[in-house]
């Protein structure tokens, strides 16, 4: 085993540099390439690591597995699946055009801007700062991780130039959507995206999700069981922008990445895994990361496609 890790770890430094890191938030530019680790986690909390595994980045998208799973808690299936679909697009993330051409009703699933931004309206609280509070809240009973916070300096980029986002959310309230103040919504959702996490958190919501719900380290039940196969779904459909279908057959693991360089994967009943590498490839996932997903799942057998 410990052969194999290393070796998977070899196989991410060796191709991490080979692309840029995201640079449309003028913060996440000052990401080392180098910079690679990953954290492969057991259901009862022990886990392995490598690499820069206890480095905090922004969780960025990673946040909407956490968000979605906060609004399904909160409010149920049926309510959150009221207001987004549960569709891949084979758009990229922030896409307009598709949006408003294809299906303005709703957006197509809550890994895509629109459809998160969509859900984060929907979870419980008196305005932003209850609302953070209870997502940081919530994303710190998943990690185990007490002192999670947001970044600030990241938050302020991404609110000096999301002007994307907030075409898409302006969008959303026009169609009537979106209910709320845009201004708020928005707000909220940089924050979320300015979490900050370390590989070993999202391995430990991996784990969680993996174990349908029990947290890997206390033994305690922190999320329904139906909410997190709804998650992993979702995940496995739509969790590598739109090279999800892709990832499906490479790796077969649910998963999903962020721009800040992060890769949550939850292997059923196995393992949570967090990937960390800051340079992406043109669709927007860590290369590094992929690299690394992908050596595991062959070596180890963790695609969800291979059982039995
Ligand atoms: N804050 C980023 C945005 O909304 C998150 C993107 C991502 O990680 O996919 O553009």
């Amino acid at each position: 085993m410990e052969d194999l890790l290393n070796k998977a770890y070899e196989e991410g430094t060796k191709v991490a540099a080979s692309g840029n890191v995201a640079s449309y938030i003028p913060e996440l530019e000052k990401g080392n390439p180098e910079d690679v680790g990953f954290v492969l986690m057991d259901l009862k909390g022990n886990y392995k690591a490598r690499g820069q595994y206890l480095k905090s980045f922004t969780l960025q998208s990673i946040t909407k597995v956490i968000t979605l799973l906060l609004a399904l808690e909160d409010i149920g299936e049926e309510e959150v699946f009221k207001h987004v679909h549960m569709e891949p697009t084979g758009d990229p993330f922030n896409s307009i055009m598709s949006f408003e051409v294809k299906n303005p009703e709703k957006p197509f699933n809550p890994m895509i801007n629109a459809g998160a931004m969509v859900v984060t309206s929907l979870i419980r609280g008196e305005g932003k700062k209850e609302k953070i509070e209870r997502i940081l809240k919530f994303t710190s009973l998943l990690t185990g991780n007490k002192e999670t916070h947001y970044d600030r300096t990241v938050y302020e980029s991404e609110k000096a130039t999301g002007n994307r986002n907030r075409s898409l959310a302006y969008f959303m309230k026009s169609t009537g959507i979106m209910k709320g103040d845009p201004e708020e919504i928005l707000d909220l959702y940089f924050m979320q995206c300015s979490i900050l996490g370390t590989c070993k958190d999202i391995a430990t919501i991996g784990a969680v999700l993996a174990a349908n719900g029990i947290h890997p380290v206390t033994g305690e039940r922190v999320i329904r069981k139906e909410n997190a196969r709804i998650v992993k779904t979702i995940m496995t459909t739509c969790g590598m922008y739109d090279a999800s279908g892709e990832f499906a057959v490479s790796c077969g693991v649910p998963a999903k990445s962020g721009v800040g360089g992060g890769i949550l994967g939850a292997v059923p009943g196995r393992y949570g895994i967090g990937t960390f590498g800051p340079a992406l490839d043109a669709k927007g996932n860590s290369i590094a990361g992929i690299r690394m997903m992908e050596y595991l799942s062959r070596k180890l057998e963790l695609s969800i496609f291979q059982i039995g």
